[in-house]
């Protein structure tokens, strides 16, 4: 386990009593960008909502940063530094952008220069939602509304980011723009974990991939070599 950043053991959960993740290994490095992909049901979504603290699991162990982080709920995982974006949901709708980023700027508990100097960053990545502080988040676009999530959750400088299908809905030149942005956050050191449906957006990014399918890792290895895996890859949306 020295020198993961994360490390997931034989996870298991249920929802009510139906068994959805059966014994789930894998791991993330400090810096590294992993996809987990897999086909509608396969327990992607669970699994990050598992190891971010959302959900209990039933069985198994998540270590972070050293430390075991099974069952810690997800407001002090984030002051440790997991950070997790989900499909549409991580933004409120009904506040502005610079509203958003206040609220966010909440769990900070470091000092308000800091916190000023991190904010001007973040817009500095995303100069479009600095255009836009006083627009509602709910009447700006997908993928603005994707940008304002990143802007979120890069904002706690997290080490992990889990991102939940980033691409969907939207159209792929917007995709494009957001890959490029997580590409960024990628070179600044911040480890990525990466749902995906679509093997080419995982293939963009990630050099490894854990393949999930039923509860249960099918593969795990190179993308590259996942590529070459005809059975896996018809499984996954051969997307833009
Ligand atoms: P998708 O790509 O469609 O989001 P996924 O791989 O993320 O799929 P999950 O959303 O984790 O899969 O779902 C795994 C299984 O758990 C599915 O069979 C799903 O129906 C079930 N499930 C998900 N959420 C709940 C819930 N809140 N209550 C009961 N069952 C659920």
């Amino acid at each position: 386990m020295t020198g993961r950043l994360l490390e997931v053991r034989d996870l298991e959960f249920a929802y009510d009593r139906m068994p959805v993740l059966f014994g789930v290994s894998l791991h993330v490095d400090p810096g590294e960008s992993v996809a987990l992909l897999g086909a509608n049901g396969a327990g992607k979504t669970t699994l990050l909502r598992a190891l971010a603290g959302l959900e209990r699991p039933s069985g198994g162990s998540v270590h972070f940063d050293g430390a075991d982080i099974t069952g810690v709920a997800a407001e002090r995982l984030v002051r440790r530094g997991i950070a997790l974006i989900t499909g549409g949901r991580s933004v409120f709708t009904e506040m502005t952008v610079a509203e958003n980023l206040e609220l966010q700027a909440r769990a900070f508990a470091g000092d308000r220069r800091e916190l000023a100097a991190r904010r001007d960053q973040v817009l500095t990545t995303f100069p479009r939602l600095g255009e836009r502080m006083n627009q509602l988040a709910g009447s700006m676009s997908g993928g603005e509304q994707q940008q304002l999530a990143l802007a979120k959750a890069i904002l706690l400088r997290p080490k992990l980011l889990c991102i939940d299908e980033l691409s969907l809905g939207l159209a792929p030149i917007v995709v494009g723009e957001l890959l490029e942005i997580v590409g960024r956050i990628s070179a600044s050191g911040i480890a990525v974990l990466l749902v995906e449906q679509s093997l080419n957006i995982a293939a963009d990014l990630c050099a490894r991939t854990v393949f999930l399918e039923k509860g249960a890792v099918k593969f795990e290895g190179r993308t590259s070599d996942l590529l070459e895996r005809d059975d896996i890859a018809k499984a996954v949306f051969l997307g833009a």
